[in-house]
């Protein structure tokens, strides 16, 4: 299991998608159009997606 987990703040994410587009695992779906949800079981923590968010939405956290 990966160290670190993308998160995403729900009030800054502006769900453009390109998060979902730029993971390499496929690990992002934008939740009812609304905001990008992070699927935990497959997150390896890479940082593309908070390197790729025009809204700096993302951040990585540890896992617990
Ligand atoms: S940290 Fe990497 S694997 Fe996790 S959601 Fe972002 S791009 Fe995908
Ligand atoms: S790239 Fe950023 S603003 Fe766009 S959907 Fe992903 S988290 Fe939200």
């Amino acid at each position: 299991m990966a160290k670190k987990l993308a998160n995403v703040n729900k009030n800054i994410c502006v769900a453009c998608g390109v998060c979902a587009l730029e993971c390499p695992r496929e690990a992002i779906r934008i939740h009812n159009g609304c905001y990008a949800m992070v699927n935990e079981d497959i997150c390896v923590g890479c940082g593309l997606c908070k390197k790729a968010c025009p809204a700096e939405a993302i951040e990585l956290k540890e896992r617990g």
